[in-house]
Formats: structure tokens, C-alpha cells, sequence
């Protein structure tokens, strides 16, 4: 079988193999890589999956992509190895769900795509003899997830760049508390600042010689480890293989949407996905308006993770609907936008609602959320209230991509409890720190680059 090959955004690239854009990232014309076939799930498959394990479903998703790259024993290894931990479909009410995606090491979603994409990358650089110098931007959760994933394994080091005040003290600690091969910097600027400064190193051809690569959410090994859980939900909650399901996402980056999207074009049984943004809510307006316009600076929501005024994947979601954007945002070839508002209806959440939506989930049903979820919860009840969805037979699965006890300030004051921290945020308090303020500077940041990693 031929591997499937990877295609760039801005389409100035020659399409590359899965090998090459998982340790590139970016790609040299600073599109994002893109799978140019999108493997199908047969409907054999979907009805074998509701007896599998998460790492077995994962596992049959992966090799779509990946047969003929990696050896099939391998995969299926580096998989179970990377999915030790539970994903919790927690019952609400009639057949709505949360699915919890916060039972990871940093208890974020963003583990299932660091935990998976550092297996593929040591796998890769293992095979070479190589190394590697990941650099990447976090308003929060990637910046820990990443750290995690990649500490202390050989050939590689991290650099993660956060804004200051953009993230809690408890992600902060997540990442500086790791040191040995994983530097953290401080910058007193916004995430997409240093997104900025990140995006501008990658094409920097004076930096050529550090082997940089990215863990953003533009690498494409983020990108198909967020199409698993998916099918996972699916095949736990269905009760056959004709039914169709309704998702609701939180989305910043949009990688995690992206996933969804291609998880729905692989075969999926997906209704619609309701695309929830916090009061950054660029995506929701361009759908209905077909034009895109970043926000800049982003909005500052309790949200953090989502506090993005220019979705990188964005770029990825319009080449899926057969357009084109290039990384500053400029549509030059519209995608279709019928078929985006057919699959997907957005919706912008305020603070307010957003704080509302915690209060409530709580007093109703007991259902501990934390910001990013409550922002999913509550485009789901206005999607319920608004599309006359409302029977209590549709399956609807809202995501809860952290864990509250990740944002303890915002849950004390809305609901007045400790939210129980999971094992894998214990002592976290206690250790210590260590971590760099830099200058919102694209110049300074390359010397200490060059300096340090030269
Ligand atoms: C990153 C993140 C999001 C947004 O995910 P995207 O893939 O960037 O859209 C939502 N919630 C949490 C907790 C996150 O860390």
C-alpha cells in the first residue's frame, strides 16, 4: 500500500511523508501539513469497536494513517503505552454526556496528543541517531502536556514560551517544575505573542543548524491523536452503527474541532458538531459571514486555553472544505461554507454564560466543570434550546477537556468547593520552580536560542 503523503496549506510545498511532517511541523512555506487522502472506516469497523479497549480503537484509527510508515507491532505498542489512563463518559441526563479527557498526567486533553506524538517522534529520531530541539508556545495546558511527554527522554530538548499572566499557577508549576530537558520561558505578552515569536523561529534560516521542531498544535501528531476519542465515545455510547451523534467542542486552536472533522470525513456517524468558542469568537462570525477577521489582541476569558484571536488550525479547516488560507488569515480561495454550516453550528460564549454554566451543571446534576467545559456545556444547551434537538433519545457528547482542580480559583468562587485534585497534581505545590522572564523581543528570544542550543 502507498503511504499516505502530506500536503502543505499554502500548497508552495512538494507533499512530504508522515515522517517528515510530524519532525518538521511547520511546513518551509509556513503552511500546515495536511493528510492528501483521508482513510476510511468501514462499517464493519465502527461495529467492531464498541468491544475494544481505547488503546485498541486508537490503535485501528492510527494504522489507517500510518501502515506501510511504522511496523504494525510497534504502533500498537507505542499506543498502549501512551493510553494508560481511563476516559470517563459521564452520564448527565436522558443520553447527554461529558466525556472527560482530563485523567492524563497534566490532566488536560492535551495528553492524549503529547503522550502520543513524543512515542512517534522518539521512534523516528531513535532510528536516525538525531536530535531535536522542540520549541513551543502554551496559553496553558500544551506547554504541560508537552514538557511532560518529552521529560527526560534522549535526543531531545524543550523550550516552552507562556505569557505571564495568561496562565494558572498550577499549569505554571506543571512545566517548571520539570527542569532537566525542558526550559521554560516567561514572556509579559499575550499567547499569541508567543505563538509569534515561535512561528517566526521556525522559518528562520539562521536557526536551520538547532533542528528545531514543533509540538503545537500545528504538527500534524497532534492532529490525528484528537481524532480517537472520537470514535471512542461513539462506540461506547451508541446503540447501533445507524445512529448519529452530536458533539460539542471547546475550541482555541481548533485542533481539537480538527480532529473531530476528520474523525466525521473517515466515516464517522456525526450529526453536527457544535463548535463552542469563549468571547473569541472570530470562527462563529466567519461562518456566519464568510468573513474572517482575527481579533487581536485576543480577549482575555477565564478560558485561557481558548483565548486565541487567530485559530492556527484554521488553516487546516478551510483546506478540509476545499479553500485556502494562508497563516495570516487571508482567504484566497473561500472554502464551503454551506457544508461548514451543515456540519458544524458555532456558537460564542460569554463570561457570564460561561460562569452560569458551572453554577448550573452543578445545582442540576451535581457535574463538576471546569471553565473550558462549561464554555462546551452551555453551546450545547443553547444548541438544544435553539435547533429543536431537544428529544431525549439524540446522543450528545459535550467535551470536558480539563480537570477542574487545574483552575481551583474560579471553582471556589463560582461553587464555593475544593475541587478534588487528581494523583497526578499532588505535591505539585511543594516543588520548586524554575523558569525565565524574557523580552516580548523576536531578536532576543534568537540570541538566547542561538546561545544556548547553537
Ligand atoms: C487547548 C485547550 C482547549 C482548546 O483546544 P484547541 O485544540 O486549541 O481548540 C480547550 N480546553 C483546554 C483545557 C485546553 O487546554
Amino acid at each position: 500500500m502507498k503511504p499516505i503523503m502530506y500536503y502543505s496549506t499554502n500548497l508552495k510545498t512538494k507533499p512530504v511523508t508522515f515522517k517528515d511532517a510530524l519532525i518538521k511541523g511547520l511546513a518551509p512555506d509556513k503552511g500546515l501539513f495536511m493528510p492528501e487522502k483521508i482513510p476510511e472506516i468501514s462499517r464493519d469497523e465502527l461495529v467492531s469497536f464498541p468491544q475494544m479497549p481505547y488503546h485498541e480503537i486508537a490503535y485501528a484509527i492510527a494504522n489507517k494513517f500510518l501502515e506501510g510508515e511504522i511496523p504494525a507491532q510497534k504502533l500498537k505498542d507505542l499506543i498502549s503505552d501512551a493510553y494508560n489512563y481511563e476516559v470517563p463518559l459521564q452520564n448527565v441526563y436522558d443520553r447527554k454526556y461529558v466525556m472527560r479527557l482530563d485523567q492524563g498526567p497534566t490532566a488536560s486533553f492535551k495528553d492524549f496528543a503529547a503522550r502520543q506524538m513524543a512515542r512517534l517522534m522518539q521512534f523516528y529520531l531513535g532510528e536516525e541517531k538525531r536530535e531535536l530541539l522542540i520549541l513551543t508556545a502554551t496559553s496553558g495546558d500544551t506547554g504541560s502536556a508537552i514538557a511532560n511527554a518529552f521529560y527526560g527522554l534522549d535526543n531531545i530538548k524543550i523550550v516552552v514560551l507562556f505569557p505571564l499572566h495568561e496562565v494558572t499557577s498550577r499549569q505554571r508549576k506543571q512545566m517548571t517544575t520539570l527542569g532537566r530537558n525542558v526550559r521554560i520561558m516567561a514572556l509579559d505578552a499575550k499567547f499569541d505573542d508567543c505563538q509569534a515569536l515561535v512561528k517566526r523561529a521556525f522559518t528562520d534560516s539562521d536557526l536551520d543548524h538547532l533542528k528545531l521542531s514543533s509540538a503545537n498544535s500545528i504538527n500534524i501528531g497532534r492532529l490525528l491523536p484528537q481524532t480517537m476519542y472520537y470514535f471512542y465515545a461513539y462506540a461506547k455510547l451508541t446503540r447501533s452503527v445507524d445512529e448519529q451523534i452530536i458533539f460539542s467542542v471547546p475550541s482555541g486552536n481548533f485542533g481539537d474541532m480538527m480532529g473531530g472533522l476528520i474523525a466525521m470525513r473517515m466515516g464517522l456517524p456525526v450529526k453536527r458538531f457544535v463548535i463552542a468558542t469563549n468571547s473569541n469568537d472570530e470562527f462563529p462570525e466567519f461562518l456566519s459571514s464568510g468573513r474572517y477577521e482575527k481579533i487581536v489582541p485576543s480577549k482575555n476569558c477565564i478560558s485561557s486555553a481558548m483565548n486565541v484571536g487567530h485559530p492556527s488550525n484554521l488553516s487546516r479547516v478551510v483546506a478540509l472544505y476545499g479553500g485556502v488560507m494562508d497563516e495570516t488569515g487571508l482567504v484566497t480561495k473561500m472554502p464551503d461554507l454551506k457544508q461548514m454550516n451543515r456540519d458544524m453550528h458555532a456558537v460564542s460564549i460569554s463570561e457570564a454564560e460561561t460562569k452560569n454554566a458551572i453554577k448550573e451543571a452543578y445545582a442540576k446534576h451535581k457535574l463538576i466543570l471546569e471553565p473550558h467545559g462549561a464554555v462546551a456545556w452551555a453551546a450545547l444547551q443553547q444548541y438544544i434550546n435553539d435547533s429543536g434537538q431537544n428529544t431525549p433519545d439524540q446522543l450528545m457528547v459535550s467535551l470536558e477537556t480539563a480537570h477542574p482542580a487545574k483552575f481551583p480559583e474560579e471553582i471556589r468562587e463560582i461553587l464555593s468547593i475544593e475541587p478534588n485534585l487528581p494523583q497526578s497534581l499532588e505535591g505539585i505545590e511543594a516543588k520548586e520552580e524554575s523558569f525565565m522572564q524574557l523580552e516580548n523581543n523576536y531578536e532576543v528570544f534568537k540570541r538566547h536560542l542561538l546561545q544556548n542550543y547553537g
